[in-house]
């Protein structure tokens, strides 16, 4: 059985993708710092507690498992907090993941699998991205992703690293099994705010900027469904196997909704009500940012099978009802 070091396996996406790691017969090593991670939701292999900016250990757990690849999820991911503290998102995300990437070099771990955003492509005007659109990001989050991915090339050509970056378009939704989900304290992501706002446990939705180009005014998005992000994963896992070599793929499903679409959507599939109350726009936020999404389909065989807006808000009320992890 093949070891797959996962780092931010304690976290949302992290955690789907070593339960998906799992049934497709991998090992899978969540290396996560707890800061936003949970240990509960660590429950398909070892856990190794560790922080990406401690070298020392991360050679140590190279070292014990010897990991045939590497998924790096570990990140600060939220756009809002990355324009207020812009330092952290350059700390962590990027000198943690430079961190990552010698000590796989070190270990001869040379497949690796990376997180990045649609945050690296900015605002553009209303077009659909694919995987050549200029990427100029306009918060420290994408600009943060966007370093890595330069790593990530320069490794490829100094020390033979064959990378697969996923850029993630929004993630929404919880494994269908109900058995983990999505938890961040504070949650600050839509779907979840949404839910968190329809099961009362706030007042209403802030939402951010009405005055936006697109049909309704507020900032349209493309989602998709954290069990078909992770299922992408395990076919990048397999690319790289397959000695495909290096490749960015973007995630989304290439249909974007407004954000006044998904809190109509959300009522809908609650059967119940969200109070809004509107606010400015938040800084660091694109107006759109909607995939295209014809190469992951093409090339890696992905097919998304629950990112419909529906089935990714059922999914997720489901987890929201019936579970939540404690510290
Ligand atoms: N949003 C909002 N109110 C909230 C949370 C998010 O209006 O409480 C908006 C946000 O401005 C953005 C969209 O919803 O236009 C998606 O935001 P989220 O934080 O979920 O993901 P992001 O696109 O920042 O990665």
């Amino acid at each position: 059985m093949k070891t797959i070091l996962v780092t931010g396996g304690a976290g949302y996406i992290g955690s789907h993708a070593c339960k998906a790691l799992r049934a497709a017969g991998y090992t899978p090593v969540a290396y996560d710092s707890l800061v936003t991670g949970w240990q509960d939701a660590v429950r398909f292999g070892p856990f190794e507690k560790g922080d990406l900016l401690d070298r020392a250990r991360l050679d140590e757990v190279f070292r014990k498992y010897r990991p045939s690849a590497v998924m790096h999820f570990a990140a600060l991911s939220l756009v809002g907090e990355s324009m207020e503290n812009p330092a952290l998102y350059w700390r962590n995300n990027v000198l943690g993941s430079l961190n990552l990437a010698e000590a796989a070099v070190a270990a001869g771990c040379l497949d690796f699998v990376f997180s990045s955003t649609c945050a690296t492509y900015g605002d553009q005007d209303g077009v659909v991205l694919d995987e050549n659109s200029v990427q100029q990001p306009i918060n420290a989050y994408g600009a943060s992703k966007r370093a890595v991915e330069d790593i990530l090339a320069n490794f490829g050509a100094s020390h033979s690293l064959r990378s697969v970056i996923f850029r993630y378009f929004n993630v929404a939704g919880s494994d269908p099994e109900g058995e983990i989900g999505e938890c961040h304290r504070p949650e600050t992501h839509l779907v979840p705010v949404l839910l968190e706002v329809i099961s009362g446990q706030r007042e209403a939705l802030s939402l951010f900027g009405t005055d936006y180009p697109t049909p309704d005014g507020t900032c349209i998005r493309d989602y998709v469904h954290v069990s078909d992000l992770v299922d992408a994963h395990i076919l990048g896992v397999k690319w790289l196997e397959a000695g495909k070599g290096s490749r960015v793929f973007n995630l989304g499903t290439g249909t974007g909704f407004s954000v006044r679409e998904v809190i109509a959507k959300s009522g809908a599939v609650t059967n119940l009500t969200v109070p809004v109350v509107e606010k400015p726009r938040r800084p660091g936020d694109a107006a759109m940012l909607v995939s295209g999404s014809a190469r992951a389909v093409e090339e890696l065989g992905w097919s998304p099978r629950r990112s419909d807006l529906a089935t990714m808000v059922s999914d997720a009320w489901r987890w929201h009802q019936s579970g939540h992890y404690e510290k």
